[in-house]
């Protein structure tokens, strides 16, 4: 495999995560990306020293492990900087808080500090507020511009150069989402308004690189796919809750993400994947809350949900 080149300025390097390649002057390229673990952006290292370019930075769409485990191995290879939105930042330097985050704020079990969930702990030098970004010590040939993504998870970030938009996971291809079914969103309202703003910019987009998947050439459709997959995961769970509530009267967390996983045939394949199916349906119970059309309620020590009424 060789880097993908979008035009003379952008590529990426396919795989299960795509690394992003921008140049930047003749041998120095920045990197959208780091990939899971060291393996996978030495990868990525030699297929730019094969065409005699060096990294000169990172940056980090956001802070998941399959997404910056590779960071240390960028910088042993000469990258200068790594640069991350305020947020994300936090969880890229502390990534002991990611499990813990997914645990509800408590002690996470081993399950949740696997490699997929714990990435290393990286530095990040740069923090990025959305807008036009000059990378520190080197000028490329197109306009960079810093987009703000948030909504898989809270300050994840885009990269825009000239018409080509690498957008993280803002956006999955269709075979995550049948894969999946219950693929991750942190905030549910936060992505479907990320969805709108995609949709406002892809009039002057050529593609979008998403983190899984290939290139979108026509990102309205990729946008629209997502919108309907997302509002299908809150269909279903409202179906759930109204279920409960014509026969127990509510239901519980646990009885949410069982009911929504039948509901959505898919079965989590462990206990790390369950964690992550119920961190996606209180997603949705806190977007359904804030829409009004949710409402939690203490029974005694019982935390239930039920639809308004
Ligand atoms: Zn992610």
């Amino acid at each position: 495999m060789a880097i993908i080149w979008m035009n003379e300025t952008v590529g990426y390097d396919p795989g299960p995560v795509n690394l992003g390649v921008v140049r930047l002057d003749r041998d120095r390229v920045l990197i959208v990306d780091a990939g899971l673990d060291k393996g996978r952006a030495g990868k990525l290292v030699r297929l730019l020293t094969a065409e005699g370019l060096r990294p000169y930075g990172v940056l980090l769409t956001h802070h998941h492990a399959d997404h910056t485990g590779g960071t240390k191995r960028l910088l042993s290879a000469g990258a200068e900087f790594v640069a991350a939105s305020p947020i994300e930042a936090s969880l890229i330097r502390q990534p002991i808080l990611q499990p813990y985050c997914l645990s509800g704020g408590a002690a996470p079990l081993p399950e949740l500090t696997i490699k997929f969930l714990l990435p290393p702990a990286a530095p990040v030098d740069v923090l990025l507020e959305a807008g036009p970004w000059q990378v520190p010590g080197a000028s490329s040939a197109e306009e960079l511009q810093i987009v703000d993504l948030p909504g898989h998870t809270p300050g994840q970030i885009g990269l825009r150069v000239g018409d080509i938009l690498f957008c993280g996971d803002a956006m999955f291809p269709a075979e995550t989402w049948r894969k999946y079914g219950l693929t991750y969103f942190a905030d549910m309202g936060q992505a479907l308004a990320t969805l709108d703003s995609l949709d406002g910019l892809s009039a002057a987009l050529a593609a979008t690189i998403t983190g899984h998947g290939e290139p979108a050439r026509i990102p309205t459709q990729l946008i629209e796919l997502n919108r309907t997959s997302i509002e299908a995961l809150v269909a279903a769970v409202e179906t759930e809750l109204a279920t409960a509530y014509s026969t127990t009267g509510d239901m519980s967390l646990e009885e949410a993400v069982q009911g929504v996983c039948r509901r959505l045939e898919v079965e989590p394949i462990d206990i790390s994947e369950h964690y992550l199916h119920r961190a996606t349906v209180q997603a949705v119970l806190t977007h359904l809350c804030r829409m009004n059309r949710a409402r939690a309620h203490l029974r005694g020590a019982r935390l239930g949900w039920c639809p308004v009424r």
